[in-house]
């Protein structure tokens, strides 16, 4: 069976829908939003519950970008350790920000409950596993500063994490009880359409292409009209389109990609991740595996299917599949898809500060709570004008040295360790990482 590349697990599975007519007019707003992933829509939202009039412009549909095609692990926590986030943001600042965070699940999963937001909701945990040995000594340090800030996680002997997995290449494991799975795109369109039911006015296909400051505001174009608003959010992450007279703020594009296998039959279904934790290894290049409410298992790493070396990838995560779940190594892959993670130099996002508006990206991978985060106290912070609002200080660097460069140095990373996992026959182990 040839895995559907055509389009996503998520777009094929999305119960969500929304219809949302392309800009046609020349138009007024409060607040216009650029960009309909989680960032825009939680902005869009929590500016029109405060009683703004706002504009919300997305280039292609809701959820086009990663919002749409990410792992669906709803994690309360940024990528990096609490420490490592002090040291980069300074001791108040980072930990505000860790403690903003750690509730990023609780309010991802109410928000959906308050909108009856179909995105199978699984508020079951996450495993972070050790890949080999050596990621126990990682997942030590992070259990050690996770629980002097307070964070109910557990670090798992290796017996009680292959029992969680379902897997015995698994070394042990870090749990947290206020993570979660979601389907990540239902996710994000379910948050476009709360943010119309609280009076937003939504816009797909409709591709910023203009971007002019004028005295009292902004005006931003589309090919069918333009919006004049006194506030703006650019909130177009990793996978912005140009725009005429504004510079999207330089990420590092690193591709990230997953199969998602055929429902598993109810034997394996109660071996393999019994209570549907969601899961991520401590690789250097890391994968990930969880299930969804159909059952199926979805396996992803760092890789880049359009990249000549697509097939060094494929073949890769089918051994990967292989060797954590024996039972699955025959098993079809009924999708693949691939997603661009935007990445900063500190794995820390940045929120820059454009006067009367905000641009904010680079979760490092980590954007389904902070997005939601995020984009809510953008939209606080301007409606209240007030900075203080903002989850971290605003930034006045927005270059990257060298962007395109370093993701390119992690497509060629993934590549070799992929590639020399085949050469040995097997997932990367304790020496390859
Ligand atoms: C493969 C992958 C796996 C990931 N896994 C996880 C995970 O498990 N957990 C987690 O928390 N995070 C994960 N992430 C990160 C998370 O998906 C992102 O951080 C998050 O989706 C960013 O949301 P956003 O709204 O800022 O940007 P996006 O969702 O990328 O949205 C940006 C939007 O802007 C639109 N746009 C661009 N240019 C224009 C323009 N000129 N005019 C109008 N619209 C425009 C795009 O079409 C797009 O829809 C993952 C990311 C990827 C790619």
């Amino acid at each position: 069976m040839t895995p559907d590349r055509s389009r996503s697990l998520w777009q094929a599975t999305c119960r969500e829908n929304l219809d949302a007519a392309a800009l046609h007019d020349d138009v007024s707003a409060d607040l216009v939003v650029v960009g309909g992933g989680y960032t825009g829509c939680s902005a869009a939202l929590r500016a029109a519950e405060l009683g703004a009039d706002v504009r919300l412009l997305e280039a292609e549909t809701f959820g086009a970008g990663g919002s749409g095609r990410n792992v669906g692990l709803v994690n309360a926590g940024l990528w990096l350790p609490p420490k490592k986030i002090n040291s980069v943001l300074g001791e108040a600042n980072g930990a505000r920000l860790s403690t903003l965070l750690a509730a990023a699940p609780a309010a991802v999963f109410e928000l959906i409950k308050t909108h009856q937001i179909d995105c199978e909701p699984v508020q079951t945990g996450t495993l972070h596993c050790a890949h080999a040995r050596s990621g126990l000594k990682d997942l030590r340090k992070r259990h050690q500063q996770l629980t002097a800030i307070g964070a109910p996680v557990t670090l798992l002997s290796r017996g009680d994490a292959i029992a969680r997995v379902g897997s015995d290449a698994v070394y042990g494991a870090l749990f947290d009880p206020r993570a979660g799975t979601i389907q990540p795109l239902a996710y994000a369109i379910g948050l476009a359409r709360a943010a119309a039911s609280q009076g937003a006015r939504l816009h797909a296909s409709s591709p910023v292409v203009g971007l002019t400051r004028e005295t009292d505001g902004w005006r931003v174009s589309t090919p069918g009209g333009t919006v004049r608003a006194r506030h703006l959010i650019m909130a177009t992450n990793a996978y912005p389109l140009p725009i005429t007279g504004y510079t999207a703020p330089a990420t590092i594009p690193v591709s990230y990609f997953q199969a998602a296998t055929a429902p598993l039959p109810a034997d394996l279904a109660g071996r393999i991740l019994p209570q549907a934790e969601g899961c991520w290894d401590t690789g250097l290049i890391m994968s990930s595996w969880r299930r969804d409410r159909a059952g199926r298992l979805i396996i992803g790493g760092m890789g880049d299917l359009s990249h000549p070396a697509r097939s060094v990838h494929t073949n890769w995560l089918r051994r990967k599949l292989a060797v954590m779940f024996p039972a699955l190594a025959d098993h079809p892959f009924e999708a693949e898809w691939v997603g661009k993670i935007a990445m900063t130099t500190e794995h820390i996002p940045k929120i820059i500060d454009l006067g009367q508006g905000f641009a904010c990206f680079g979760y490092s991978g980590r954007g389904i709570g902070p997005g939601t985060v995020f984009g809510r106290r953008m939209a606080e912070a301007l409606m209240h004008g007030d900075r203080s609002l903002l989850p971290i200080p605003v930034s006045d660097d927005h270059r990257l040295s060298f962007a395109g460069v370093r993701g390119a140095y992690y497509e060629t990373g993934a590549t070799l360790v992929h590639l020399l996992a085949g050469r040995v026959g097997q997932t990367p182990t304790p020496t390859d990482q």
